[in-house]
């Protein structure tokens, strides 16, 4: 195996499938089993690496992890990308009828306000060490605000391919940066195949598609912090929103890490998937116990998870069976009271990958899949401010007040829950 810097354990590329080796080279898919290649670490190197005490001793965001991430000799992370809060959710909980909820914030992730910067730092660290000066995705919207940041600020250019029916403020916090973009006229699955396309005929790396391995592993960083947020202990439950399925996968892998390592004593944690029922494929194969992905034609205002045919579909599907999960999926209706029930218990205002995401928890509650006292962890991974136009028609606006106390006292005794208080009080305060 190529060894790294100092700090990181030994990796390379291999296929799980055929076992064929493939060192460290921008590839994704194995030339004998057509499956998605994965990175194997030296993990009994890693027994003296990736310690506790190396780990407390890190930064305080995620490449306090470095030494099991495929990070590159020579490559010095400085984003502070990660680490974000883990928060009991009492009143959620609460709402929802379980005891010990908590919720992982990536809504609040750095730079760009998704779990999607952790998987771009580590994408665009491979990208500089093989050299490519142009780096892309294909993407749903996040993965193309985090490209079009991170390689701003290390100095690359960018070319990135979305659907063209995005939300706009997906597309504006991809523009501010410089980045080339080009809206293409399909759905995700369409911009994903001409991207393999244009991989193959220049020398770009994509960081969801040649890059695709490493990229994939930026993702267990959320697995890490939540075991050390609980105090280095695993929780009885997560529950994972889905698009190509790699997330929730490497969640798994990180908790098999940290129990194979000792540095947690293990556990059997159930997965839960959630997707919007517009696009589900995931979580139908795991409803009908099969690892046969049948591929969907997008319809649902959670865009970030609209991926009709997800890459990693089949092995979610079976990991998820394994752990004794499920997976769930909720309308465009549900999707929008998950944003409002997480943003008026918890005070988070997520997008519509979260709202998903809430509503199949609440779900899963009711179906007593989730047993309510058990440590139950909801990952919430984007940032509602970028999904405003899903949930723009459900308040209106009040008439606008004179600015004098009378016409607030008329005003705010018209509202529902709040009446201006008696004379008394008034008088102490000063009077009208
Ligand atoms: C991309 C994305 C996901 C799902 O990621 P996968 O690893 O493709 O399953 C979840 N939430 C948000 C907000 C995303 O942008």
């Amino acid at each position: 195996m190529s060894s790294a810097s100092s700090a990181c354990t030994p990796y390379e590329l291999y296929s799980k499938e055929s076992g064929k080796s493939y060192g460290n080279q921008p590839l994704s898919i194995c030339d004998e089993s057509f499956t998605p290649l994965e990175v194997r670490y030296d993990l009994e190197a890693a027994r003296t690496i990736f310690t506790k005490k190396a780990i407390e001793a890190g930064p305080d965001n995620m490449w306090r992890y470095s030494g099991l991430l495929p990070i590159p000799e020579g490559f010095q992370p400085d984003l502070p990308v990660g680490l974000t809060p883990l928060v009991r959710a009492k009143s959620l909980g609460k709402r929802l009828g379980a005891s010990n909820l908590y919720v992982k914030n990536d809504a609040v992730c750095f730079p760009t306000l998704s779990f999607k910067d952790r998987v771009v730092a580590v994408a665009l660290a491979n990208a500089r060490a093989f050299g490519f000066d142009v780096v892309g995705c294909s993407s749903t919207g996040n993965l193309a605000n985090s490209v079009a940041a991170q390689s701003a600020r290390l100095g690359m250019k960018s070319c990135i391919l979305v659907p063209a029916d995005l939300e706009p403020a997906k597309i504006l916090n991809t523009l501010i940066y410089g980045a080339r973009l080009v809206r293409i006229d399909g759905n995700y699955d369409h911009v994903n195949r001409l991207c393999s396309l244009i991989a193959d005929q220049y020398n770009w790396g994509f960081v969801n598609v040649n890059l695709r391995p490493y990229y994939a592993e930026g993702s267990k960083s959320v697995g890490y912090e939540i075991a050390e947020q609980l105090g280095w202990k695993l929780p009885d439950n997560v529950v994972v929103p889905m698009a190509g399925g790699s997330l929730i996968r490497k969640i798994k892998k990180a908790f098999d890490e940290l129990a194979f390592l000792g540095l947690v004593e293990a556990k059997h944690v159930r997965f839960f998937g959630a997707q919007a029922t517009g696009c589900s494929p995931i979580a139908q194969a795991v409803k009908n116990n099969t690892e046969t992905i049948t591929p969907q034609k997008p319809n649902t205002i959670a865009r970030s998870l609209a991926i009709g045919n997800p890459a990693d579909g089949p092995f979610a599907s079976r990991m998820i069976r394994e752990t004794g999960g499920w997976a769930e999926d909720v309308s465009d209706v549900e999707i929008v009271s998950g944003i409002q029930e997480l943003a008026e218990t918890e005070g988070i205002f997520t997008e519509t990958a979260g709202g998903v995401t809430t509503a199949v928890t609440a779900r899963l509650i009711a179906q007593g899949r989730i047993v309510a006292d058990e440590t139950t962890v909801v990952c919430i991974t984007g940032n509602g401010l970028k999904t405003t136009d899903c949930i723009a028609d459900r308040f209106t606006l009040g008439r606008a007040v004179r600015p004098r106390l009378a016409d607030f006292e008329d005003y705010i005794n018209e509202l529902d829950g709040i009446t201006a208080p008696a004379e008394p009080e008034l008088a102490i305060a000063g009077g009208k």
